[in-house]
């Protein structure tokens, strides 16, 4: 097992891909600080990982408020012990509409989740993972930090800003053993990516073209969730600072 006796917080880890991350670190061995803004997925996705043999517990906490993402952490060190991987992935789509036309409280929002929640979430971990001599540290970022997504203002200034959060947090605790990578998936089947589209049964063909994957199919939650083993793991000890393409090719075009 990649993960034994390691302890991992996860954010968003009631649904799509923050999910699918906590059922395999838990498969591999790590206890699991399952933690989501809807505690009643949290305590699901915690079920879930329980009656696999798994340990694991379930947090409520918004993660863009201070006190949240303080106390999801100190749960964290009281319940299984100081986390070895903090994976922030916790986000949200926000709404959708052209630059000039996006709400101050719409473009606010987005930035508190998906950018200063990915800070909070080093910010009250760091010290802690200092203390302990090391580890690994994911955020998810997307392609959306790289390439232009018209209606997007504000989703891709957060992710641009998550790949930047972990270039600096990596350079900053390299020397204590802390390795900081960010994820940028393309286009991943999740609830998400269902709201944006507006499907129930298959996803449409716009989220599938060459634009979006040279595969010509969307990612399931689990493809994210190896690369995040990969970089919770040993197996990624000299890589660090780094935006972890996987993207199904949308990026090649
Ligand atoms: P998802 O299925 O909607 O899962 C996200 C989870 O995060 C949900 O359970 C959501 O709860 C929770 N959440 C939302 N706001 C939160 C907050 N303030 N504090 C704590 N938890 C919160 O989405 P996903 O597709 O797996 O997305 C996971 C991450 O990947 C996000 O950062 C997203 O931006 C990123 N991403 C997704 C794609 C994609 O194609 N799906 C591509 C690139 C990047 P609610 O459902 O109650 O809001």
């Amino acid at each position: 097992m990649k993960l034994a006796n390691k302890v991992a917080l996860i954010t968003g880890a009631g649904s799509g891909m923050g999910r699918a991350g906590a059922l395999l670190f838990a498969l591999e061995g790590a206890k699991v600080a399952v933690v989501d803004i809807d505690q009643r997925a949290a305590a699901q996705t915690a079920r879930e990982i329980e009656t696999a043999g798994g340990k694991a517990i379930a947090l409520g906490a918004d993660v863009s408020k201070k006190e949240d993402a303080r106390a999801m952490v100190a749960a964290t060190v009281e319940k299984l012990g100081v986390p070895d991987i903090v994976y922030n992935n916790a986000g949200i789509e926000g709404e959708s509409a052209f630059m000039a036309q996006l709400s101050e409280d719409a473009f606010d929002r987005v930035i508190a989740v998906n950018l200063r929640g990915v800070w909070l979430g080093m910010k009250y971990a760091l010290p802690h993972m200092v203390k302990k001599g090391g580890g690994s540290i994911i955020n998810t970022a997307s392609i959306a930090g790289m390439v232009a997504i018209r209606g997007a203002t504000a989703y891709c200034a957060a992710k641009a800003g998550v790949i930047a959060l972990t270039r600096v947090a990596a350079l900053e605790y390299g020397r204590y053993n802390i390795r900081v990578n960010c994820i940028c998936p393309g286009t991943i089947d999740t609830p998400m990516v269902r709201r944006i589209h507006g499907a129930e049964g298959e996803l449409p063909q716009r989220a599938l073209g060459p634009s979006a994957s040279v595969l010509g199919r969307a990612a399931e939650p689990e493809e994210i969730a190896k690369m995040a083993l990969f970089l919770a793991s040993d197996d990624a000890s000299f890589a660090t600072g780094a935006p972890f393409v996987v993207d199904g090719g949308w990026t090649v075009v």
